[in-house]
C-alpha cells in the first residue's frame, strides 16, 4: 500500500493517507507525552512495542466481535486501518481508581468499586481534554444520545474481553481510554490504539505498574515494561 501525504500528527502516531480514500496507515512513534505534552521524551523502540501490543489486542477484539478500524499490520511500525470520523470524545473505562479520578475525588488509588465508570472527555488539547457528561457532548454536537449509547455499550464489551485477557496473563486491567470513529457506511467502531500508552496495567502478584505511568510518574523501566506486556501477550495468543 503506497503511503501518501500526512494527513495528522498526533503525540506518539502519525496519520498517513493510501491511494485508496477509505484506508489510512497508522504509524507508531518513539515519542512518549504525558501531562497534556508538557512533559516529552524519545522511548527507544517503544513504537515498535506498542505497535505490536495494539496489533494483539485489536485482532483478540474483532476475533471476539468487536467492530474495529484495523484491518492489517504491514511493518513494525505501520497499521493499515479503515479510515474513521472520529468522534472527539476520549471514552476511559475504569476497573480500579487511579490517576485523576483518585486525584479529582480524592480517593485512594487502587480501589476496586463494585460498578464500572465510564467517563468521557472532550478531545480538545487548547482546554486540556476537559471532562463533560453525555449532555455537554449532545450540544456541542459531538455525538448524538444514540450514539453515545452505541459507544458506551462497546466500550462495556471492550472491558469484558480486556479484563479476561489481561486476567490470563497475570495482569489487571486497571482503566483504559478509547476512541470511536464512523466509517463511510455509517458503522461505529473502535479506533485508535490499546497499549501501554493507553491502559493501566498492574502485575497481580507484585502490583507493579507496567504502563505509560512508569514514564509520567519517572518511575523508570518504561521500555521493559511495555516489552514484558508484549511477551505476556504472545505467550497467551501462541
Ligand atoms: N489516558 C490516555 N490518554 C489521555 C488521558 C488518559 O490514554 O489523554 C488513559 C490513561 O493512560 C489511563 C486512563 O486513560 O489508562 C485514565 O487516565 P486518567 O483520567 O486517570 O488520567 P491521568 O491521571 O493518567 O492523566
Amino acid at each position: 500500500m503506497k503511503q501518501l501525504e500526512k494527513l495528522y500528527e498526533g503525540k506518539a502516531k502519525q496519520v498517513v493517507a493510501t491511494e485508496d480514500p477509505t484506508r489510512i496507515i497508522i504509524h507508531y512513534k518513539d515519542d512518549a507525552t504525558a501531562f497534556n505534552n508538557i512533559k516529552k521524551a524519545t522511548i527507544y523502540n517503544k513504537g515498535i512495542l506498542s505497535n505490536a501490543i495494539s496489533t494483539l489486542i485489536f485482532r483478540h477484539l474483532e476475533a471476539q466481535g468487536i467492530p474495529t478500524h484495523y484491518l492489517d499490520t504491514l511493518n513494525e511500525r505501520d497499521q493499515l486501518c479503515r479510515k474513521v470520523q472520529i468522534f472527539p470524545i476520549e471514552v476511559v473505562v475504569r476497573n480500579i481508581i487511579a490517576g485523576s479520578m483518585a486525584r479529582h475525588l480524592g480517593m485512594a488509588e487502587g480501589f476496586e468499586p463494585k460498578n464500572t465508570i465510564y467517563d468521557i472527555c472532550y478531545k480538545n488539547d487548547d482546554l486540556g481534554d476537559p471532562l463533560m457528561n453525555d449532555h455537554q457532548a449532545v450540544a456541542l454536537e459531538l455525538a448524538t444520545y444514540e450514539e453515545l449509547a452505541e459507544i458506551y455499550d462497546l466500550a462495556g464489551r471492550i472491558n469484558e474481553v480486556l479484563k479476561e485477557l489481561f486476567l490470563k496473563i497475570g495482569i489487571k486491567l486497571v482503566d483504559f481510554k478509547v476512541e470511536f470513529g464512523k466509517t463511510e457506511d455509517g458503522r461505529i467502531v473502535l479506533a485508535d490504539e490499546l497499549s501501554p500508552d493507553t491502559c493501566r496495567l498492574w502485575d497481580i502478584e507484585t502490583g507493579e505498574k507496567l504502563d505509560h505511568d512508569r514514564f509520567r510518574r519517572d518511575l523508570g523501566g518504561v521500555r521493559e515494561a511495555y516489552e514484558e506486556i508484549l511477551r505476556r501477550l504472545e505467550g497467551c495468543m501462541k
